[in-house]
């Protein structure tokens, strides 16, 4: 964790936005609802007991012996127990009678579809694993998992688990170098891949890379290769398998064995927004017991009726939470993307919407924010009466942005759920509940019942009302880490050496007068101005919060006179023009007249893109570099590295 401006004696984050808005849960939501508000008084009676009646939502073939073993920083939870995840998210469902309800309705980019029933994928499901095990993959190997967003990447992902395979999928848009690095780090025996999948219009290929990164990399035995798209690949025999001619022929049968609640699931990559990725491992029974819970209350899924749609890439920790492991273990009919937002038109996503009846929809803030600046007159042209609860996830949500989804896309009337969690984490930690909670504009409101946050000083203090400061996880759960793959010095060093005997994971937040959470972005990117820590969500909020404003990334410059100085970076709506130094003015007094003088931009730059992650979110570390002019840092999963450059370029000529 990089050295920040806090530890120095200075005040805590400033808590300079004022924000009022509130919105009660639907009454109709809010009687029916899955979880109500003795939820919480429940869990903090018994937090353990709490988790073991979450447990019980599942299936065990042996029920555990003990809830928790706590060697700080080390958990194992429901130790000697034994679960099988594959079985829980699909035999389970098959057994009771529900081989007919709709596992997945998938989308392909071009217009293609297909229909899959719990039935249909735990088939696919057995006779993938057969075709693993005749690969010569064995419980504890590791799968890499490098594909588009199609219904075989679930089926290998549930076949690693059935068989006990650890998954580690690797993000489809990744070039060789960022697939290579996890080879290393996992020593993946099989990767898993495809052809190509289709984005922006166009078949885009997999394969040359993976050719590309296994070359050198003896330790991969076999590459199986799902055809997608058709395109030509070339072939290594004895070492590239054809999906179809591997899996499709096996048996449909296949008997699940029971692992070890603490058996390894997979190891999954955070996004690399604050420094080099970190391979995070996940096990069994206690992930699929938060995720599971926590699709279910947050949501409030009602498996029978709903729609689930997660607008992510099963890439990240949200695909696997909350496109995998989450609804398919509650038995939820689910929405399956190939692509791009945008193609073939800017509804795309609303046109889904309408077409499958989806009910909870479920993306990031950086979605939110381009379908803003789009306009609203896209999603105007689709019914989306049947949309009840919308998510947030991935970044702190502006209150602007939040207004928009809910107002646009929500049609006034669902609530929005702003859910804060990490790859880290597994699960969502903090978020309102829709049956429950009055939500606030860009507020992620109260840790979940049975979690235990809270927002603490630089000493480590809880805050009162209205302080500011960290966010920390005051007990282990669930569905926690059980530490980086491979580097168990860099897990004790990251989250538990900040503060004694807490976890840290790494955001900052403040707790208002009525003690709800906000987060403030990461700690490694608050300014400190003049002796004042001002977070940089805080500056970005004020920004989106003017009309011609559609999304804004600041960060602070060294500066002789102020320590560091706020530079801003700016997106313009779609009808705002091109900036100029009036707009420029006009913004820098509209921060100024929302957060107060100290927290008024030194430096505004209008751009047309800003440097993301492939998950999405504003990489503030490389524009820091920009701010300062250094050599820009690890841009491995950076979505374009050529327009950092040419940014770079623009703000060295006085942009
Ligand atoms: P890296 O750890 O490699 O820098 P990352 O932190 O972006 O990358 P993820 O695990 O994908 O990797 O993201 C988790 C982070 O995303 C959180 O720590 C937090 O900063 C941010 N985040 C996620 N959801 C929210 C939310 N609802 N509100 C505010 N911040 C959020
Ligand atoms: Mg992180």
């Amino acid at each position: 964790m990089a050295e920040t401006p806090h530890g120095q004696g200075q005040e805590t984050l400033s808590n300079l936005l004022q924000e009022s808005r509130s919105f009660p849960p639907p009454a109709d939501l809010a009687a029916h609802a899955n979880v109500q508000a003795d939820a919480y008084e429940a869990a903090s009676a018994d937090r353990l007991r709490f988790w073991e009646d979450q447990a019980r939502r599942l299936q065990w073939e042996q029920p555990w012996s003990n809830v928790l073993e706590w060697n700080p920083p080390f958990a194992k939870w429901f130790t000697g127990g034994t679960i099988n995840a594959a079985v829980n998210c699909l035999d389970r469902h098959v057994d009771a009678g529900l081989g007919e309800r709709v596992a997945y309705h998938w989308e392909g980019e071009p217009g293609d579809t297909r229909t899959i029933t719990y039935a249909q994928l735990k088939d696919m499901v057995c006779q993938a694993s057969n075709a693993l095990l005749e690969l010569g993959v064995a419980k504890g190997d590791r799968v890499a998992i490098y594909m588009p967003m199609i219904p075989e990447t679930v089926v290998a992902m549930l076949a690693c688990a059935r068989i006990g395979a650890v998954h580690m999928v690797v993000f489809g848009g990744f070039s060789v170098d960022a697939l290579g690095t996890r080879l290393d780090d996992s020593q993946a025996k099989l990767v898993i891949t495809a052809d190509g999948g289709y984005r922006r219009g166009k078949p885009s290929s997999l394969k040359p890379a993976v050719d590309a990164a296994v070359r050198d990399r003896p330790a991969v035995e076999h590459v199986l290769v799902v055809r997608r798209t058709g395109q030509d690949v070339e072939w290594t025999e004895g070492r590239d398998v054809w999906w179809h001619d591997a899996v499709e022929g096996q048996s449909t049968e296949h008997t699940a064995e029971a692992h070890d609640a603490e058996h390894p699931l997979y190891i999954m990559y955070t996004s690399g927004t604050t420094a080099k990725p970190k391979g995070i491992l996940h096990t069994t029974g206690g992930y699929l017991t938060q995720v599971s819970y926590t699709h279910w209350a947050v949501f409030d899924l009602k498996a029978d009726t709903d729609v689930f749609w997660t607008a992510a890439d099963i890439g990240w920790v949200t695909g696997h939470s909350y496109i995998v492991y989450g609804p398919l273990s509650n038995g939820a009919t689910s929405v399956m993307y190939e692509g791009t937002p945008d193609t073939p038109h800017k509804g795309r996503f609303w046109e889904i919407v309408q077409k499958y009846g989806v009910t909870i929809a479920y993306m990031a803030p950086t979605a939110i924010r381009t379908f803003m600046k789009w306009g609203e007159e896209h999603p105007a042209r689709f019914d989306l009466s049947s949309l009840r609860v919308l998510g947030s996830v991935g970044e702190p949500i502006n209150p602007e942005a939040y207004m928009w989804y809910r107002t646009h896309i929500g049609g006034g009337r669902a609530p929005v759920v702003d859910t804060w969690w990490q790859t880290e984490t597994g699960a969502i930690m903090v978020s309102p509940l829709p049956g429950v909670t009055a939500g606030k504009p860009g507020a992620a409101m109260r840790p979940l019942p049975g979690v235990e946050v809270d927002v603490v000083d630089d000493q480590g203090k809880s805050v009162p009302n209205g302080g500011g400061g960290f966010i920390v996880v005051r007990e282990p759960w669930p569905s926690m880490l059980r530490g980086i793959w491979g580097d168990p010095e860099r897990y004790e060093k990251t989250y538990w050496s900040r503060f004694e005997g807490l976890y840290f994971p790494g955001d900052g937040a403040k707790r208002d007068e009525d003690g709800d959470i906000w987060l403030l972005g990461r700690v490694d990117d608050v300014m400190l101005v003049s002796g004042h820590n001002i977070s940089t969500t805080e500056v970005e909020s004020a920004l989106v919060s003017h009309p011609k404003v559609a999304e804004a990334a600041v960060t602070g410059a060294t500066d002789p006179v102020t320590g560091q100085a706020i530079v801003a970076f700016v997106i313009l709506r779609g009808e705002a023009g091109d900036g100029g130094t009036e707009l420029v003015k006009d913004l820098r007094d509209h921060v100024a007249a929302h957060l107060g003088a100290i927290a008024k931009p030194r430096q505004i730059m209008v751009v047309p893109e800003l440097p993301k992650t492939r998950s999405g979110k504003i990489m503030r570390r490389l524009l820091r570099d920009v701010a300062e002019n250094r050599e820009l840092g690890d841009v491995s999963t950076l979505t374009d590295a050529q327009s950092i450059q040419t940014l770079k370029d623009a703000f060295q000529q006085g942009g």
